[in-house]
């Protein structure tokens, strides 16, 4: 259910960067002509009262762009055409010049002595633009002009399959469904045509945007990315490497009773017993969550989970308004205000008729930084749609609660926290929780022996994820500062993709193809190394809110739904923003300062004992 929520919600920050979800900076519009920063001459530099003075105009006119641009942004999201795509490159092209500028003029201030509050906000400026463009004449532009298109080549895009054009939604069903391998190949190499024309336009894009964070002071776009967190970059990708080596021994259990329960359903002619797993037998697209193949891995001799949450929604007559309805119950219930009125009335919740064509990717935008918070969805009726609500929600209620914030505070503790706040209450959706608000019976609560059922599932949604989420940053960074030059984008993916997840492509790839770009947030230029610390912090964030909630049973079975203590500290934390470093955000919640994989081990400790027993005797690895 994450894969997509995580697809999903990427594109909320993928858009939210433009719309202002997550990086504020990215919609600058420019404002009147730049002041020129003060005269500094050897004795008599800028002082500390000029720096204020221009963060004051810069907060103002970044504000200003912002709610010019983001209706623009909403507009192409919600109806694509030539028109909105104009639109919407020209807007882009604006904020990206007012925020390179500003950027740029930040640099005035660097030898004066500032105090922490300011000198916080000229970092901000100066690293919250996702993809810069250097000030030279007409790269913004251009730049713009890509990214746009890239954009609508992803939403648009469609393979014709046994006669019907078919869309990404139709192509995903298949994928997570069919159980013919000759389809499943067909299908999964059929999305990925559509990628091929975006490889020299992704390659320039690369160029222009490395250009533009030389001019601001990095040496790339990929140290820009990762000086985002309050540390040096090279300390920021110690910190991942060290989560990932606290809960990769979980995904190689996982995988290696996966590639088992693989080989017995399809054979060693489809998926070997030993190496990596063919990627379109995974149930996504993309590999990255693999709750479409419960049925195949569920474990054999237990009680099943009680119960089928898309069945209970569809049989007690859940639609879509009444998905989201119950997602903001459960903010509500914690002691955050309802939703406004023009949440309701201006989101887009369902796939509007055709013609009109929309990114469908799960989307949370806040278009005037204030009051008018929207989700952007094609909703179904399902499971997996139900946590993507509560995922998407989960950013309208941070922006509403930091939103008295200063502008260049308007927005996560870090990107991290932004994704893993919708998925953290997301945790707290337990079979207690759902007979609490009547979607199942007394009876259907699952007894103890259920909870390797309900682990499992969990797993392939939640540890499934994680190696993934490293491949495509990974990839990225590489991309970004040179390593991997345009002929290698897609040997090095695979390299990466066979390294980490230990999967490979159903058969060999065409020279041209270009299989990054049939992942949304590669085109949608989405930094993706957010998804892997929500997906580690979600659990964090869940065990410190069940022992402030006294619960002693196991982390899996607890939800904090209706608790308005851990409410209110939860809201504290969400309400400070970007304002403090994160270390200290996540202290006033957790107690703590770092970020720690160990709740994501505990809570998923009996399922993981269960793996090493069922995976004796086999040579797990893919080496
Ligand atoms: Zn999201």
């Amino acid at each position: 259910m994450n894969a997509k929520l995580v697809s999903t919600s990427a594109l909320a920050i993928g858009f939210a960067l433009l719309a202002g979800c997550t990086s504020k900076t990215e919609n600058l519009p420019p404002a009147e002509a730049p002041t020129p920063p003060p005269a500094a001459s050897a004795d008599s530099g800028p002082t500390v009262a000029d720096a204020r003075a221009f963060l004051e105009r810069a907060e103002a006119e970044l504000a200003q762009m912002s709610k010019d641009v983001s209706p623009v942004f909403w507009e192409q999201a919600t109806n694509i055409s030539d028109e909105t795509n104009a639109a919407a490159a020209d807007a882009g092209a604006r904020a990206t010049k007012l925020s390179v500028s500003l950027a740029n003029e930040s640099k005035a201030y660097n030898d004066v002595d500032l105090p922490a509050d300011l000198a916080r906000k000229m970092e901000r400026l100066r690293s919250g633009v996702t993809i810069p463009a250097p000030s030279t004449d007409g790269a913004a532009e251009e730049l713009s002009q890509i990214t746009t298109g890239l954009e609508a080549t992803y939403g648009t895009g469609t393979f014709n399959y046994k006669g019907e054009e078919l869309n990404l939604d139709q192509l995903s069903t298949i994928i997570e469904t069919s159980r013919d391998p000759a389809e499943l190949k067909a299908v999964w190499e059929g999305w990925r045509t559509i990628s091929p024309p975006m490889k020299d336009d992704y390659a320039r894009m690369v160029e222009i945007a490395n250009d533009g964070a030389i001019e601001l002071g990095y040496d790339n776009l990929k140290t820009m990315w990762l000086s985002n967190y309050d540390m040096p970059p090279e300390e920021m990708s110690a910190e991942v490497e060290r989560l990932w080596q606290q809960v990769s021994p979980l995904y190689k259990e996982l995988h290696c009773y996966v590639r088992a329960e693989l080989n017995a359903e399809y054979g060693d002619e489809v998926q070997a017993a030993t190496g990596p797993i063919r990627a379109d037998l995974l149930g996504n697209m993309w590999a990255q969550s693999w709750s479409g193949i419960y049925p195949i891995v569920e474990p054999e001799g237990l009680p099943g989970q009680g119960f089928d949450l898309t069945e209970e929604l569809v049989e007690k007559g859940y639609d879509p308004i009444k998905m989201v309805e119950t997602g903001e119950a459960f903010f509500t219930s914690l002691g955050f205000e309802k939703l406004p009125e023009t949440f309701w009335e201006r989101s887009m919740i369902v796939r509007p008729p055709a013609p009109r064509e929309v990114v469908c990717h799960a989307s949370a935008w806040d278009l005037d930084d204030e009051e008018d918070v929207r989700i952007k969805m094609c909703t179904e009726v399902n499971a997996e749609d139900f946590y993507t609500v509560h995922h998407e929600l989960g950013h309208n209620f941070y922006q509403r609660a930091y939103k008295d914030q200063d502008y260049l505070y308007k927005n996560g503790a870090h990107d991290g926290f932004h994704e893993a706040i919708g998925d953290f209450v997301g945790l707290s959706i337990t079979p207690i929780y759902l007979e609490q608000i009547g979607l199942i019976d007394e009876s259907q609560i699952p007894g103890p022996d259920s909870d390797i059922p309900l682990l499992m599932n969990t797993a392939l949604d939640k540890i499934a994820f994680l190696p993934f989420a490293l491949t495509v940053d990974n990839w990225r960074w590489d991309v970004l500062d040179g390593t991997t030059a345009p002929e290698d984008y897609n040997t090095a993916w695979w390299e990466r993709r066979t390294q980490y997840q230990g999967i490979m492509p159903p058969g060999p790839r065409p020279a041209d193809a270009f299989d990054p770009g049939a992942k949304y947030h590669i085109p949608g230029n989405t930094p993706y190394l957010r998804y892997f610390l929500s997906f580690v912090m979600q659990f964090q964030f869940h065990k410190a809110a069940c022992e402030q909630a006294g619960w002693e049973g196991p982390l899996h079975r607890c939800s904090i739904y209706d608790n308005k203590e851990v409410g209110s500290r939860f809201k504290a934390m969400l309400e400070m923003g970007a304002s403090e470093p994160w270390p200290d955000v996540l202290e006033t919640f957790t107690g703590t300062r770092e970020m720690d994989g160990s709740a994501m081990v505990e809570y998923f400790d009996p399922l993981t004992a269960w793996l090493k027993e069922e995976n004796q005797g086999r040579a797990c690895g893919w080496e």
